[in-house]
């Protein structure tokens, strides 16, 4: 057996199956329910569930983790979980997931790093440009579907803003990392909020 066999293998013992995870979220949720009747055809990736019950907030479906999977062999992607069964509150995270395979599927470029590269920080910018333009199209997509995510986002925007505030004490990648935050928490805060109630810019003119 080879390594991708093995390692595959492996994946394909772990996961967990698919109807825990789209079965459940279309008839708990409206959003999901709707979102995968017009998208669920587009997904063209075989998919791999994987459960991880002590994924925390924020590294739950790591961003960037179609760079990633993009070593599966057979085009195979991954998308870690943390509820198995899903839970309605976890209805958003999925389908942002989804529709990062739908675009990828669809052929939307995404920055990537060489092949075999191990330096984290490289990794990490990749994948930080990639979602600076891939994660306003998929927020984009989901409030088609109705789904409100303004509060899952306010405080990522803030977040983002904040950072980008102090860049002049960062230096070299991390300063750099700070403005592809901060682009992509003004598109999204742009396609998220209303003008006239914009906490976001009121926390940056601060
Ligand atoms: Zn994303």
């Amino acid at each position: 057996m080879t390594e991708d066999e093995v390692m595959m293998e492996y994946l394909r013992s772990c996961s967990i199956p698919e109807e825990n995870v789209i079965d459940e979220l279309r008839t708990q949720s409206p959003e999901f329910k709707l979102f995968y009747s017009a998208e669920g055809d587009r997904i063209r990736s075989p998919i791999l569930w994987l459960h991880n019950k002590k994924l925390r907030k924020g590294d739950q479906l790591q961003p960037g983790f179609l760079a990633e999977t993009k070593t599966f062999p057979n085009g195979y992607v991954g998308i870690i979980i943390r509820n198995n069964p899903a839970k309605i509150g976890d209805s958003s995270t999925i389908a942002h997931e989804l529709a990062h395979v739908i675009f990828g599927d669809e052929g939307f470029p995404r920055v990537g790093h060489y092949r075999g590269c191990e330096d984290q920080e490289v990794i990490k910018l990749a994948s930080m440009f990639s979602n600076m333009i891939h994660d306003p199209l998929v927020i984009e997509k989901l409030l088609k579907y109705g789904y409100d995510l303004r509060l899952e986002y306010a405080k990522e925007c803030i977040d983002g803003i904040k950072k980008f505030k102090k860049r002049p004490e960062y230096s070299g990648i991390a300063r750099i990392k700070a403005s592809f935050l901060f682009a992509q928490s003004l598109i999204e805060y742009d396609l998220l909020f209303d003008e006239n109630n914009n906490p976001v810019m009121n926390t940056y003119q601060k």
